[in-house]
């Protein structure tokens, strides 16, 4: 068995370092006017920053819905955090981290 309410913590302040990053993301991809003075190339720029900036904020509230959804579903699953081949538990970061893989580092 893994303990779940370490997970949970973990879970929690991944979900809270993940909005602190849409947050900054959110400013970044705010929209590039063209009436800003910083010039063509700088304006290159802050197009090219706006566009990463989105691929990164998409990821980001991507990983902070799969995360939420895991925490609200922990409880649920009472195999929940156990690899499903050798039935060993998966160290919390790496379902944190690699939420699609069922198993452990060596079944992997
Ligand atoms: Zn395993």
């Amino acid at each position: 068995m893994i303990d779940k309410e370490e997970l949970k913590d973990k879970l929690r302040e991944q979900i809270a370092r993940t909005e602190e990053k849409i947050k900054g993301y959110e400013s970044m991809s705010a929209p590039v006017s063209p009436d800003d003075a910083i010039g063509r190339v700088s304006r290159m720029d802050a197009i090219n920053n706006k566009s990463v900036a989105e691929a990164a904020l998409r990821q980001a509230k991507d990983k902070l819905s799969r995360m939420k959804h895991m925490l609200a579903t922990i409880d649920d699953d009472p195999n929940f955090g156990s690899c499903k081949r050798c039935g060993k538990p998966i160290p919390p970061l790496r379902i944190i981290l690699m939420p699609e893989s069922p198993y452990c580092v060596r079944c992997a």
